[in-house]
């Protein structure tokens, strides 16, 4: 039987699986069953792979066991691995995991092009351009997607910046490019395979030249833009080897990474020039301004039961609350005040934390029902009626500069409404600055209060703090 007839509708089966997953993968509530129907995909494409030695030229016969060996190894080792990593990898080191994973598919696509450009040149011209430009897409996403890797591990602490950086980065990609094209146009000769090599040399060095002088903090971006590249780079190869999985899988990992990288861009009221050119976070003390009022700290069992006492309180998540890993106590608390009657929502920024989603995948894991969980569009007026804010290591999401100055790094950036609540309450451990690195007059605020601490042990105070009220026999609201 021709095994076209099984890998051609099997990579369409794939594809439809990717599509639907991804569809799935777009609310809480389906995003896990999304990604066990995009798995299926992945393991229906891997298996369809397998047949194309069946179709081989009999004069590679010799080569099928060994590269059916070949495969499996490298697909047990790929599968080992992930799956320890994957169970064991803490929540917080999950960009880092995401940006290594992207990094490989961009050096997977990188390698399909390497044989075509080392093995002989079977294709015409037209591919062979195609090859190059996926190759040099795919080697700039495995490196700088390792760099993005270190900077987020915290291995690679500082951005590396020197004068002229643009400008030897813009000379490395050109001659990353003239290469890759003489590479593609000239006849094969005896300086060919140097040439190739030289090509992936340069552009690896392109994607840590690229990556190095960017901050930390933006990586997630960053990921979130070479995993488009990654997409492009295996769409590009799928097409030189003309296998539709390949091509359709590329394209919905290049359309959605692109699309997720100019949102993030889009919530953080940023270019994508800005996240790979600026300094962020190098703010001046003059362009912060001055801040009028002063910062009045409270203790964690005075904030606690006056939240007990209010109608409605709105809990605003952010970094702080992933750093302190406290999600679990902040549920605990939660379902106290549910408990006493009082009406809870948690109000979620599309850039609080460090990646997309961070505060869902958060919340998620410590059973958060996802009906309390509020994206900021949908909440946004309901600030101005709640009696209670409780902001959890949030800065830079509720930073009212974003709204009213024009200096700020922030300016333009949508914040939660939370300067509008009643009464505000900061939990954080000092006078740590956001990721923006700039001041936040919401703390000064008449109606906000600070409370100092570790949000976990903050937490820890205030669940007690609730429990001993319950205990001492209080009534579940205060008298009207
Ligand atoms: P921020 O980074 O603005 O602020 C976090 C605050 O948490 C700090 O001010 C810090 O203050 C406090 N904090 C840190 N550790 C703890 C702890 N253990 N307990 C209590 N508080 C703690 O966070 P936001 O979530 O408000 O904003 C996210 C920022 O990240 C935005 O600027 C966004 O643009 C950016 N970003 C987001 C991405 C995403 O995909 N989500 C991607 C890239 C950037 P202190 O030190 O005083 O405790």
């Amino acid at each position: 039987m021709n095994p076209y007839w099984i890998i051609d509708p099997a990579g369409f089966i794939a594809a439809v699986l990717f599509i639907y997953g991804l569809k799935r993968m777009s609310s809480p509530v389906t995003a896990r069953s999304g990604i066990v129907v995009a798995g299926v995909g992945m393991l229906v494409a891997v298996l369809a792979s397998f047949l194309y030695v069946l179709a081989l030229d009999p004069a590679a016969e010799a080569q099928r066991a060994v590269n059916v060996t070949l495969a499996v190894v490298a697909l047990g080792m790929g599968l080992g691995w992930a799956w320890w990593r994957g169970r064991s990898v803490a929540i917080t080191a999950m960009p880092q995991m995401v940006a290594l994973y992207n990094g490989m598919g961009g050096g997977a696509a990188a390698a399909i092009a390497a044989v075509e450009l080392f093995g002989g040149r079977r294709h015409d011209l037209t591919l062979l351009i195609i090859t190059v430009i996926g190759a040099l897409i795919g080697s700039i996403s495995l490196s700088g997607s390792v760099i993005a890797w270190g900077k987020l591990d915290g291995r690679i602490n500082k951005p590396w910046r020197f004068g002229g950086q643009q400008a030897l980065n813009v000379f490395v990609f050109l001659v990353a490019i003239a290469v890759g094209l003489y590479v593609a146009i000239a006849a094969p000769g005896p300086y060919t395979a140097v040439l190739t090599a030289a090509f992936f040399v340069v552009a690896l060095l392109f994607g840590v030249l690229m990556t190095m002088p960017i901050g930390g903090a933006d990586m997630p971006v960053v990921i979130s833009l070479y995993n488009a590249f990654t997409g492009l780079a295996v769409g590009l190869e799928g097409l030189v080897l003309q296998n539709p999985a390949l091509m359709i899988a590329g394209m919905v990992v290049g359309s959605a990474g692109t699309l997720l990288t100019l949102l993030m861009a889009k919530a953080m009221n940023r270019s994508i020039s800005n996240v790979l050119f600026s300094n962020f976070g190098d703010v001046s003390l003059e362009q912060q301004g001055e801040i009028k009022g002063r910062l009045k700290p409270v203790e964690a069992s005075d904030a606690a039961i006056a939240m007990r006492y209010a109608s409605k309180v709105i809990i605003v998540p952010g970094y702080g609350l992933a750093a302190a890993q406290a999600q679990q106590r902040l549920y605990e608390f939660v379902k106290l005040l549910q408990a006493a009657g009082v009406e809870v929502k948690f109000a979620v920024h599309p850039v609080a934390g460090r990646m997309p989603g961070h505060m869902d995948v958060l919340l998620a894991e410590a059973g958060v029902p996802y009906d309390l969980i509020h994206e900021m569009d949908e909440i946004n007026e309901e600030f101005s009626t709640t009696d209670v804010a409780l902001v959890i290591g949030a800065n830079d999401v509720v930073n009212p500069a974003a709204r009213t100055n024009k200096t700020s790094p922030i300016y333009g950036m949508p914040i939660l409404n939370v300067d509008q609540a009643h009464q505000i309450y900061v939990i954080k451990r000092g006078q740590g600055k956001g990721y923006a690195g700039v001041e936040n007059e919401l703390f000064y605020a008449d109606n906000c209060n600070m409370v100092y601490g570790d949000a976990q042990a903050v937490l820890g105070k205030m669940v007690l703090a609730v429990k001993d009220l319950v205990a001492s026999g209080a009534p579940a609201q205060a008298a009207a």
